[in-house]
């Protein structure tokens, strides 16, 4: 894990890098803005850990160029004013935590790894499960009980929608308007059709059974049905 530290009081920029390194971690340090922020364009972090007072460009500068670079990683403010106005400023510019001088490492490093993890879980959010059934997001691509499912592109946002929502009853009218892009038409067996066949696929030859028919109102996934 690598964290960029831009802190222009050397004392405290070394007792953070040492620290950092001694829990473990690849550590970069900065001292002023314009340098902190060209490290955390081009270099690749987990975390960036941003004084508020800096030379050259302020944290608050360096955070807003490293959302306009598209740089998602979580960002630690250190802050010597304990102040509303700058948790707003702070929060309102997307920072993910506060810690104001003076802090103990030991609080610095509980905040870090809190910042990590919910990184790590973020991640873990685009795989949706239930049972031994899994959508993979970005990639695309479903699994139950390992064996690869091809869903057509209508069929994967159908089981994402209800995996989503699982233990939801969704509505014809609902599934509609969310997959299909189109208001409920009772002429239309298209939402049927598609579920049979969703089905077919990814349950009928499984167990448990998830996707269930609540007559007369909709759709429900469920892997607790027993
Ligand atoms: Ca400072």
């Amino acid at each position: 894990m690598k964290i960029l530290v831009v802190e222009d009081e050397p004392k405290t920029g070394e007792y953070l890098k040492q620290g950092l390194i001694e829990a473990g971690f690849v550590v970069d340090l900065a001292r002023d803005g314009i340098d902190g922020l060209h490290l955390g364009e081009t270099g690749e972090y987990d975390l960036a850990i941003l004084d508020v007072m800096l030379p050259k460009l302020d944290g608050w500068h360096v955070l807003a160029g490293l959302r306009r670079a598209g740089r998602d990683i979580p960002v630690l403010f250190l802050t010597a004013r304990d102040q509303v106005e700058d948790r707003v400023k702070g929060l309102e510019l997307g920072a993910d935590d506060y810690l104001v001088k003076p802090f103990a490492f030991a609080e610095l490093l509980a905040r870090v790894r809190t910042l990590l993890r919910r990184g790590g879980r973020a991640k873990e959010a685009d795989l949706l499960r239930a049972a031994d059934l899994e959508l993979d997001l970005p990639r695309r691509r479903v699994t139950r009980g390992g064996q690869r499912i091809d869903l057509t592109a209508k069929e994967f946002a159908l089981l994402e929608l209800l995996l989503r929502r699982r233990g939801e009853v969704l509505p014809r009218s609902l599934i509609a308007s969310q997959v299909w892009d189109m208001n409920f038409d009772s002429d239309t067996n298209v939402i049927e059709v598609a579920v049979r066949r969703l089905r077919a696929k990814m349950d009928d030859a499984f167990e448990p059974k998830l996707i269930r028919t609540v007559r007369g109102m909709g759709y429900v996934l469920e892997d607790d049905a027993g």
